[in-house]
């Protein structure tokens, strides 16, 4: 499958972040040879055991929600953090990112979902991370844009509305906040069940897993 969606992706012009979490070394080399660079791990042992191992003109993506005592361990060599979730998180984020004399990209993961148990901001609590940020309290941290998950559900419809809510929350900080910020400019939405409904509705980054692996 991995083709068919590397190939869809490219047509719409999104970038496809193949979701290799639980995947063995072989399967992921395999997915490598066929040319993709993007992967992303939701638990930070398995990113760093397997960030040892491939290649390293892969680039990582954090996917899976973060804890403040293991950002230090991905740090120096992730290319992007979708899951960053409060403001504790990304202080963490920042000193470490000076620590290893870089900047890092993260996205700001909203709840979205219905579900209680997901994690992500509210609105209110991102637009006080953004307003913070804007005052240069981050300074070793790039907001790249925003992440969602949708509900787990076969209602097409519910999905679209929470992929519209996320887009709408873009739009809000994009137009007030970042208008003329080339970087911040990222989507990151949409899943193996529900990656051309995302699409549809703007996202620009796909994390698609199990669709490609199976
Ligand atoms: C596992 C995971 C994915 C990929 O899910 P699939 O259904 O396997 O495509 C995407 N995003 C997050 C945050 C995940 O944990």
């Amino acid at each position: 499958m991995y083709n068919n969606i590397h190939a869809y992706c490219k047509e719409n012009k999104i970038t496809l972040v193949v979701v290799s979490k639980t995947q063995s070394i072989e399967a992921i080399r395999d997915v490598y040879q066929k040319g993709q660079r993007l992967f992303g791990e939701n638990r930070v042992q398995e990113l760093v055991d397997k960030y040892g191992i491939l290649p390293k003109d892969i680039e990582w993506h954090l996917i899976g929600h973060l804890q403040k005592n293991k950002v230090k361990y991905i740090a120096p060599f992730i290319a992007m953090i979708h899951s960053a979730d409060s403001w504790e998180l990304l202080t963490v984020i920042d000193k470490e990112a000076l620590k290893n004399k870089r900047k890092i990209n993260v996205l700001l993961q909203y709840h979205i979902a219905q579900e209680e148990t997901k994690y992500g901001l509210s609105e209110h609590e991102g637009l006080e991370i953004v307003r913070r940020y804007l005052q240069n309290e981050l300074p070793h941290i790039q907001i790249c844009g925003v992440m969602g998950m949708a509900t787990f559900t076969d209602d097409q419809q519910h999905v679209r509305k929470e992929f519209q809510h996320l887009k709408s929350i873009f739009d809000h900080l994009k137009n007030k906040y970042f208008p003329n910020e080339d970087y911040f400019k990222e989507i990151s939405m949409g899943m193996s069940g529900d990656y051309k409904l995302a699409i549809e509705e703007g996202s620009t980054i796909v994390r698609v897993g199990s669709a490609i692996f199976q």
